[in-house]
């Protein structure tokens, strides 16, 4: 039984009085439940916070805001527990964790979703297809929905309907005043515009109501070829990257295979006409001698899972990432020569391309800025071995360190690290001063703070 009467650290008030007024249960180190409720994708994360709040609904939410703001309680939010940095949890304060409100509801004629904060993308990608439709989510289906959103979101569709936060049409939010505001293009825009990317700053929220789109049969799947083609395999994949039309979304990827050997690898989603799309791929068919080809037709929700595999929940991970302007020959040279190196099965080297419909937004437009760049490197350093850690980061950061001259300045928060915290004027370049003042304005004193932090102004 819990000690109601037992003030956390550095509180005024005893946590009974923020039980008495929640429906879902309030989670103390020593119970069996707090340590499940702990644990996250990341398994290098282990912080214990002082009390973990499992939300059932935007009341709760408000009071734990109230009850955190009142008593000067650290706090951070938990969506779907997949950023790498940890930032959902902390260390000795409180937990808004909003993992168990996952309801989806497709709205009136079925061109919106109504998605609740803690819902994963396996949780919506299957209903709304029910309706033929879809909008631009997470390439592992585990991933939640609400930090994937509010970073920016690249996924397969990005190409056609833009990113996920281009796809967000309002939010419920709990500021950090415990008022409850909905934030559309015309109830607080300038708030809507903060959370198109500006990632957990401006409140917790609670609801989000996102765009879907028609959506038919895919031509998706994998080619692998050896290690020993990398070369041609990547050049191929920048010539069909750079011309890619909207409807293809794909990536490259350096990886180890099941038996251990080394391979590359891409994987692709087209969403137009299938006869299009095998035109479209030909430069990659006629590379030949593929170890493996499962380019098929296939449904949407299931090119969300296929690559389910290569996201080992509980596995330790330390991530780093850059935006690369122009795929240079040096540039491929440096990442091929890392891949004999890779720190065991897990990890990998990806390639993303970004393009079409998520480029053609202005950089202003919205919070994320990041909308001319043709590739985003993804440095996967992943691994299950504790003893191996220092292997793991060091590898990730040589190599980031080595294609430094290759990024530009800019980051993206989604595939922000463990310690990384000094990435914010990275991130958001010229839209940081507008997200310094509509944090002041929503979070004056930065309780929302366990995120890459906008600063208000002071
Ligand atoms: C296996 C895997 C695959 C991935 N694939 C992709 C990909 O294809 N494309 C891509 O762009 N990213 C991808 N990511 C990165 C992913 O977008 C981020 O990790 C994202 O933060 C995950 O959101 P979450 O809700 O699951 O995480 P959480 O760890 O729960 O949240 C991350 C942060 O978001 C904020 N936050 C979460 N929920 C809320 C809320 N309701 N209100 C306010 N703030 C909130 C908080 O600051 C929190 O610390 C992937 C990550 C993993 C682990």
């Amino acid at each position: 039984m819990q000690d109601k009467t037992r003030l956390l650290p550095g509180a005024t008030a005893p946590i009974g009085e923020l039980d008495g007024r929640m429906w879902g249960p309030l989670l103390r180190p020593g119970e069996e439940r707090y340590e499940n409720a702990r644990r996250l994708y990341n398994g290098m994360i282990d912080r214990r916070p002082a009390l973990i709040a499992q939300c059932s609904d935007t009341d709760d939410v408000v009071h734990c805001v109230n009850f955190a703001r009142e008593n000067g309680i650290p706090l951070s939010v938990r969506g779907g527990g997949h950023g790498v940095a940890g930032n959902a949890l902390n260390d000795g304060g409180i937990v808004i964790d909003l993992s168990g409100m996952r309801e989806i509801r497709i709205d009136g004629p079925g061109s919106r979703a109504v998605i609740g904060p803690g819902a994963r993308w396996m949780d919506l990608d299957p209903v709304a297809m029910r309706h033929g439709l879809a909008t631009t989510g997470g390439r592992v289906s585990s991933t939640g929905v609400a930090g994937f959103t509010l970073g920016g979101g690249a996924g397969w569709l990005m190409g056609q309907f833009g990113l996920a936060c281009d796809n967000l049409r309002s939010a419920e939010v709990v500021t950090a005043s415990g008022e409850v505001v909905r934030a559309s293009d015309k109830e607080e825009p300038d708030l809507l515009w903060a959370l198109r990317g500006g990632g957990g700053n401006f409140g917790a929220v609670t609801s989000f109501e996102m765009d879907l789109h028609p959506i038919g049969p895919t031509l998706s799947g994998l080619m692998m070829w050896p290690r020993s083609m990398a070369p041609e395999v990547l050049s191929a994949f920048r010539d069909v990257a750079l011309d890619a039309p909207d409807e293809l979304g794909l990536v490259f990827a350096c990886v180890t295979t099941i038996d251990g050997s080394p391979a590359v690898t891409v994987t692709l989603c087209w969403t137009g006409d299938i006869g299009e799309g095998q035109k479209a791929i030909a430069p990659l068919r006629a590379l030949g001698r593929p170890k493996t080809d499962n380019v098929r037709i296939m449904d949407y929700d299931q090119v969300q899972s296929m690559l389910d595999h290569t996201g080992v929940w509980g596995s330790r991970n330390y991530w780093r990432s850059g935006f690369i302007p122009d795929l240079s020959m040096e540039a491929m040279e440096t990442i091929l020569r890392d891949t004999e190196r890779m720190p065991g099965r897990l990890s990998a080297i990806h390639l993303w391309c970004h393009h079409g419909a998520a480029n053609r937004v202005p950089e202003e437009a919205t919070a994320y800025p990041n909308r001319s760049y043709p590739f985003n490197l993804h440095i996967i350093g992943a691994w299950e071995d504790p003893a191996t850690d220092a292997e793991g980061v060091g590898w990730t950061k040589g190599l980031w360190e080595r294609m430094r001259p290759h990024f530009v300045d800019r980051a993206y928060v989604n595939f922000d690290n463990l310690g990384e915290t000094d990435r914010v004027r990275s991130a958001y370049g010229p839209n940081l001063e507008r997200l310094s003042s509509i944090k002041t304005r929503y979070d004056p004193d930065n309780m929302f703070r366990s995120n890459q932090n906008i600063a208000p102004r002071r």
